[in-house]
């Protein structure tokens, strides 16, 4: 059975009284509308811990343009349905009043991880995503977390901080989820046409450019860069970034190197989709 509470009070004392029967707690933190990229999410807390916990918030305090937030997907009854089919014990699904009462006025901010690409294109859309994802961990409490590596740096700003802050919290990434034609599933996605959609795989189909030509021996982050650049730049309607980063350090790489990414966002009739590959590590996009 699959519970859904909405009062944070009942949220934290659902995962205290799973820790008292000596559960593990596991934590996924979603805005809904979940597709199987959040369900590998969900499959990897119930490989982790025995009591999955998944959180349904469009969290407004991460929304830098107004008209994201309002046309964000929201489909809770599908989400419920494929929550319980998942094998999640406990959805919370607060309100934004239930989250932010008014007063609210504490932030929690990262350092230097937060400043390239998507923190350089979304104004305080990181310190949205680490206050919201603190009160998470506050209200969850001893937990593995899982982020997705589709939000790369996402999920590097949120190990960081929980590390630096000394959170009781074992943050977990998983691999990117895919079409069967490259594309990454995203909640987004919804809102492409058939001409978008087709528009878009030239992200993918860039990221696996460069895939193929770090197998075949390519270690100049620029020249990666170039060709990811050179695939998506004719068929999207403009792009934010095309960044070649060391993965490890996640800063912009000194030259050749064998832990080479390259991260993508762009803009496709009016939706902002954001892609990356990590070429040692992850499988062909
Ligand atoms: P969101 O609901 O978009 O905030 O995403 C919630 C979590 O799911 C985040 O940790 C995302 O990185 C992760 N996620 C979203 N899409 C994918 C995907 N295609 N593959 C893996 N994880 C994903």
């Amino acid at each position: 059975m699959t519970r859904v509470v909405r009062d944070k009070t009942e949220f934290r004392e659902a995962c205290e009284a799973a820790r008292r029967e000596g559960r593990r707690v596991g934590l996924v933190p979603t805005m809904g509308a979940l597709h199987a990229g959040h369900l590998s999410l969900v499959a990897a807390a119930r490989e982790a811990a025995d009591f999955v916990a998944i959180t349904i918030f469009v969290n407004p305090l991460q929304f830098d343009d107004p008209a994201d937030l309002a046309n964000y997907p929201k489909t809770f009854d599908a989400d419920r349905a494929a929550a319980a089919d998942a094998g999640v014990d406990l959805i919370f699904a607060p309100e934004p009043g239930g989250m932010y009462p008014e007063g609210f006025q504490t932030h929690v901010r990262v350092g230097a991880l937060t400043e390239p690409l998507e923190g350089a294109f979304r104004d305080g859309h990181y310190e949205g995503v680490t206050t919201v994802v603190t009160k998470l961990f506050q209200l969850a409490g001893p937990c593995v977390a899982f982020f997705g590596r589709k939000d790369y740096q996402q999920w590097r700003i949120l190990a960081r901080m929980a590390h630096d802050l000394d959170m009781p919290i074992d943050v977990r990434s998983v691999p990117i989820v895919r079409e069967a034609d490259g594309l990454a599933l995203s909640s987004r996605n919804v809102r492409l046409d058939a001409g978008a959609r087709a528009r878009a795989l030239s992200i993918s189909a860039g990221l696996r450019a460069a895939h193929d030509a770090f197998a075949a021996g390519e270690r100049h982050p620029e020249r990666l860069a170039t060709l990811v650049r050179e695939t998506l730049a004719p068929k999207v309607d403009a792009i934010d970034y095309v960044a070649a980063m060391d993965a490890d350090a996640f800063t912009a790489p000194e030259g050749p190197s064998e832990r080479l990414m390259v991260l993508v966002a762009a803009h496709v009739a009016g939706v902002r989709l954001i892609d990356n590959c990590v070429f040692a590590d992850d499988a062909r996009p």
